[in-house]
C-alpha cells in the first residue's frame, strides 16, 4: 500500500468541534467537524489526472490498485488522514447565507510532497456532515466528471485554480432533479478528490465575525496569514492590511484570466471564493462561445444574470467587499481596508490592459487600445462571433491586407455577419495601422497572441459529450478531453473537432448551453 506524508495543521491547530455525528446543526465556536467518508458500494477509477498523482509522489501502479479506489472513494483512509468538513458562511446571490459549511466536501489531510509542497486533499461528493443541511452529501457523474476537466484545463490554461487527482465513480445512485421541475430521476454517483494548499474560502472569515466571535475570527486569519502567507511580515493591523490587499491582488489576477479565456463562473457566491484566489468550486460554469457579456451559464442565475460574464470583475470586488467586512473587527478603522479594495480595482486595471495587449498583440496597451477593444467587444456581440476563434485567428491577419478571412469560421448567423461586415472591416483596419505603429515584430506578435488566446476551451458541448459516453460505461472522452485540454495553446493536428464553435445542436441542449445548482 502507498504510503503519503500528512502534516493536518487545520485540524491541529484550530478549534473543532466537540460533536462528532451527522446530525445537521449549527456549530458555534469552532471551524470545523471531524467526519469520515461514507462508504459506497464499488468504487472504481474513471479518470485521474497523472500530473497531480505525480505531484504526490504516486505512481502509476498506485493509482491503478484497488487500494486507491477505496481511498478516494471514501471505504478506507491512510495512515495519517483525519478527515473533517469545514464551517463557514457566505452571501449567495447577494445575501447573507448564515451558516453553509462543507455539506458534501470532506477534507482527509494535508500532504507535504517531496519537494515541500502542501496540498490538502478533499473528496467532493463523498457523504453527510454536519452541514449537508437536509442534502445527501453526494455528487452526480456528470459534474464531477465537469468539476474533474475543469480542474485541470483551468491549470493548463494558466488560471489559478484547485487541481483534480482522480475520478471515481461510486457504483451507488443518486437522486436528482436536475430541472427542478419536480422530476427526480437516479444518476450515476461520482466522487472526485481535489486538491489546494488550502481551500479556506471568504465565508471562513465572514461566518465568525457574523456571530460577534472575534477571537475566532482572529485565530483564523493568524493561521492563514502563518500557513498560506509565509512571505508577509510585519505586525498586527499592518500586516492584516497587507494580507488583505495581497488577497484582493490575487483575486484580481484570477477574474482576468477568466474574462482573458472566457470562463463564467456561474455561482460566485463568497463561500466560493478562495482566500488564495484561486478558481474553486466548479458547479453550473461555463466557457463563452459567442462572445456576450450577458451570457450566464447557470439557470438559477437567468432572472437576474448576477454572475454574468461581463460582471464577474464587479461581483469579485463587492465580495471582496463582504471579506473586508468580516475583517473589519481586526482593524481600527475602515482605511486600510478600503485600501485593500483600491489595491483589487487598480490591479484588476492593469490586469485587464496587460491582456488586451497579448490578445491584441501589441508592445503595450495604449489609453487609445482600451477604446478599440471595446470596440470590438461591441462588434462581437451584436455579429454573434466565437470569442475563442476570433481571437485565435485574429494572430493571422495580415496587417498589410486585413481582411476577415481569417476569421471566417467564427460566425454563428450568416445573416448577422453580413449585417456587421462593414464595421468589423473598418474595426479590422484601424487594428492594422495600430499594428503598424508598434514595434513587436510579425513574429513575436505572433508568438504572444498564440500564449493568451487559447486554441481549445472545455467548451460546454464537449464536456457534455464526454458525460454521455461516460454514463453508457466508457470513459475514454474524459480522457481524450483531458489530454486535448493539457495544452491548450499548441495546434494539435488530428485534433481539430476539439476546437470547433458550438454546433447547433447545442445551442439550447441542457448541459451545453445551461446548467442547473443541481449536481
Ligand atoms: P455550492 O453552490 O455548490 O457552492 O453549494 C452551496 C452549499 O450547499 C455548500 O455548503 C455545499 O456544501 C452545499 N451542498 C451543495 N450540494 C450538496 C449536497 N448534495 N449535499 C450536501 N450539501 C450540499
Ligand atoms: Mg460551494
Amino acid at each position: 500500500m502507498f504510503k503519503l506524508h500528512f502534516d493536518n495543521t487545520f485540524v491541529r491547530d484550530l478549534p473543532g468541534d466537540a460533536e462528532r455525528s451527522t446530525q445537521p446543526r449549527q456549530v458555534d465556536g469552532a471551524l470545523y467537524s471531524r467526519v469520515d467518508p461514507t462508504p459506497v458500494a464499488a468504487p472504481h477509477l474513471l479518470a485521474y489526472s497523472a500530473e497531480m498523482a505525480g505531484t504526490l509522489g504516486l505512481s502509476e501502479d498506485d493509482v491503478g490498485s484497488p487500494e486507491f479506489a477505496q481511498i478516494f472513494g471514501g471505504n478506507a483512509l491512510l495512515d495519517g488522514m483525519q478527515p473533517y468538513a469545514a464551517n463557514y458562511g457566505g452571501h449567495q446571490f447577494g445575501n447573507w447565507a448564515g451558516q453553509l459549511g462543507d455539506g458534501r466536501a470532506i477534507s482527509l489531510g494535508e500532504v507535504i510532497n517531496a519537494t515541500g509542497e502542501r496540498w490538502e486533499l478533499q473528496l467532493k461528493g463523498a457523504g453527510l456532515t454536519p452541514y449537508s443541511r437536509g442534502a445527501d452529501g453526494r455528487a452526480v457523474l456528470r459534474s464531477s466528471v465537469r468539476e474533474f476537466l475543469c480542474s485541470e484545463a483551468m491549470h493548463y490554461l494558466g488560471v489559478p485554480t484547485t487541481r483534480a487527482l482522480s475520478l471515481i465513480e461510486t457504483g451507488e445512485p443518486v437522486l436528482r432533479d436536475m430541472f427542478y421541475d419536480g422530476h427526480a430521476a437516479p444518476e450515476p454517483g461520482a466522487i472526485v478528490c481535489r486538491l489546494a494548499p488550502s481551500f479556506i474560502r471568504f465565508g471562513n472569515f465572514e461566518l465568525p465575525t457574523s456571530r460577534g466571535d472575534v477571537t475566532l475570527l482572529q485565530q483564523l486569519v493568524d493561521f492563514t496569514i502563518g500557513r498560506d502567507f509565509p512571505e508577509l511580515t510585519g505586525q498586527g493591523e499592518a500586516l492584516y492590511a497587507e494580507w488583505f490587499g495581497q488577497v484582493c491582488e490575487r483575486t484580481a489576477t484570477m477574474i482576468a484570466h477568466w474574462m482573458r479565456v472566457g470562463f463564467v463562473h456561474g455561482v460566485m457566491n463568497t463561500d466560493n471564493m478562495s482566500i488564495l484566489g484561486l478558481s474553486i468550486d466548479y458547479g453550473p460554469y461555463g466557457w463563452v462561445d459567442n462572445f456576450d457579456p450577458d451570457w450566464t451559464p447557470n439557470t438559477t442565475d437567468a432572472q437576474h444574470r448576477r454572475y454574468r460574464f461581463g460582471q464577474q470583475p464587479n461581483v469579485a470586488w463587492w465580495n471582496l467587499s463582504r471579506l473586508a467586512g468580516a475583517l473589519a473587527p481586526l482593524f481600527a478603522d475602515v482605511g486600510p481596508l478600503q485600501a485593500g479594495l483600491d489595491r483589487y480595482a487598480e490591479a484588476y486595471a492593469a490586469a485587464d490592459r496587460a491582456n488586451i495587449a497579448d490578445k491584441l498583440g501589441l508592445a503595450e496597451c495604449l489609453d487609445t487600445d482600451v477604446a478599440l477593444m471595446q470596440q470590438l467587444r461591441e462588434l462581437m456581440t451584436t455579429a454573434e462571433i466565437d470569442m475563442t476563434l476570433w481571437f485565435r485567428a485574429l494572430a493571422d491577419v495580415d496587417p498589410q491586407e486585413p481582411t476577415l478571412e481569417p476569421m471566417r469560421e467564427a460566425f454563428y448567423d450568416e445573416a448577422k455577419r453580413r449585417e456587421a461586415e462593414p464595421a468589423l472591416s473598418d474595426w479590422l483596419a484601424r487594428y492594422a495601422a495600430r499594428l503598424g505603429d508598434d514595434p513587436l515584430s510579425v513574429r513575436a506578435r505572433r508568438a504572444r497572441m498564440r500564449a493568451a488566446n487559447p486554441r481549445y476551451v472545455l467548451r460546454n458541448y464537449l464536456a457534455q459529450q464526454a458525460i454521455d459516453l461516460a454514463t453508457t460505461g466508457d470513459p475514454s472522452g474524459i480522457h481524450e478531453l483531458l489530454d486535448v485540454l493539457r495544452h491548450p495553446y499548441d495546434d494539435q493536428p488530428g485534433r481539430e473537432a476539439f476546437a470547433q464553435k458550438r454546433p447547433e445542436w447545442a445551442r439550447h441542449k441542457a448541459g451545453c448551453s445551461m446548467l442547473s445548482c443541481s449536481s
